[in-house]
């Protein structure tokens, strides 16, 4: 029986990106089936809406849904439509893989560097509980929301998806130090859930000495797990280490549906040109693939991105190459075989 995935083209270099990975994925002949739904800018212009009821519809549905990036139009009562998705659906974990690639020359290149952020997406700095105090705002407060609930939601994830693929160590990052009573609540949950797993190893590491490790010394992190906030800087930072957001995927997981994106956005500056990497986009529905159990598939895509990037004919300009967007598509599609 095939798979129904809601399928998002999204704004900008999006529907360029989303075309080359449906591509690749009907090569791969995985039997998936696409809902083609829409979002974001584009959306608006044409539906009077940036986030259409059939679009949620869709996702609840089907439960698994592929996106390309998305433009929040200002004025429609959205601060990102990205965000209102993943709360709409309680996608509470954001994972986000971070691995050197053959082929791809960072200052990193050779460290070994094969981390993954799970990041909590549902409350902490980014709960949206703020407000300005007038007059004239002259001060303005942000309230950290940090249940204990969703804090044993989120390291129970990391610490069940770290058993299930075989890694290793769970880094836990945190300000508790400062941050006494929220990010003390989520150290002390995290703790106590490390004890139920003796079979992974735990630490805690505060947040600014993380940033200093995971420059310095970044293969010996595994999987991270950690706040909204920390996890939205983190994740990138780990980014920059395997050679940019070009290359990085993201998974929003829910038990209601998951959401696989590439990690960066519209890339207005190049859009329509025909150019972009696809890269991120098309390792999001390797992880994707995994997440449906088509493990095989998921291997396979993995496989063939390595090798074109590895060989570095038919790469895009982003990574010193002068392929298109198309070329390198061909490129992934011959290297399936
Ligand atoms: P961006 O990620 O779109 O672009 C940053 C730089 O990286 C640009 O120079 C761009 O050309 C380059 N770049 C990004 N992806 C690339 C790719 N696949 N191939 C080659 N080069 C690539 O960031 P931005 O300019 O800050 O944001 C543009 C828009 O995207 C904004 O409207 C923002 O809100 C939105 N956005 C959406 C998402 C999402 O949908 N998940 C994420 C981030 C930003």
């Amino acid at each position: 029986m095939s798979q129904k995935v809601s399928l998002i083209r999204g704004d900008g270099i999006g529907p360029e990106i989303v075309d080359a990975t449906v591509r690749v994925l009907e090569a791969l002949d995985a039997g998936l089936e696409w809902e083609e739904v829409r979002a974001g800018s584009a959306a608006f212009e044409d539906l009077g809406t940036p986030l259409p009821e059939e679009t949620l519809l869709s996702i609840g549905r089907n439960q698994v849904a592929l996106k390309g990036p998305l433009e929040t139009p200002i004025g429609t009562g959205f601060r990102s439509i990205n965000v209102a998705i993943r709360k709409h659906f309680d996608m509470y974990a954001n994972v986000r893989p971070a691995k050197v690639l053959p082929g791809v020359e960072t200052r990193f290149s050779d460290s070994g560097v094969d981390l993954v952020t799970v990041r909590e997406n549902t409350e902490g700095a980014y709960a949206g509980i703020e407000h300005a105090i007038p007059p004239n705002r002259s001060a303005a407060e942000t309230i950290i929301l940090c249940t204990r609930w969703a804090c044993e939601r989120i390291v129970r994830y990391a610490f069940e998806y770290a058993r299930r693929v075989g890694r290793q160590k769970i880094t836990l990052v945190h300000k508790a130090n400062i941050l006494k009573e929220t990010n003390g609540l989520f150290l002390e949950v995290g703790q106590s859930i490390a004890r139920e797993y003796d079979d992974v190893e735990f630490e805690d590491l505060i947040v600014d000495n993380m940033c200093m490790q995971m420059v310095m010394r970044p293969e010996r992190f595994d999987v991270i797990v950690t706040t909204n906030l920390f996890g939205d800087i983190l994740s990138d930072l780990a980014a920059g280490l395997i050679g940019g957001l070009g290359l990085t995927p993201g998974a929003n997981i829910g038990e209601e549906a998951s959401m696989f994106e590439a990690v960066h956005g519209t890339a207005p500056d190049i859009a329509g040109k025909g150019i972009a990497n696809p890269t991120a986009l098309m390792r999001a529905a390797g992880m994707m693939l995994e997440h449906l159990d088509l493990t095989e598939e998921a291997r396979r895509l993995d496989g063939a991105l390595n090798a074109v990037l590895e060989e570095g004919k038919a790469v895009t300009g982003d990574l010193g190459g002068s392929a298109t967007t198309e070329e390198f598509t061909d490129a992934v599609v011959a290297a399936l075989g």
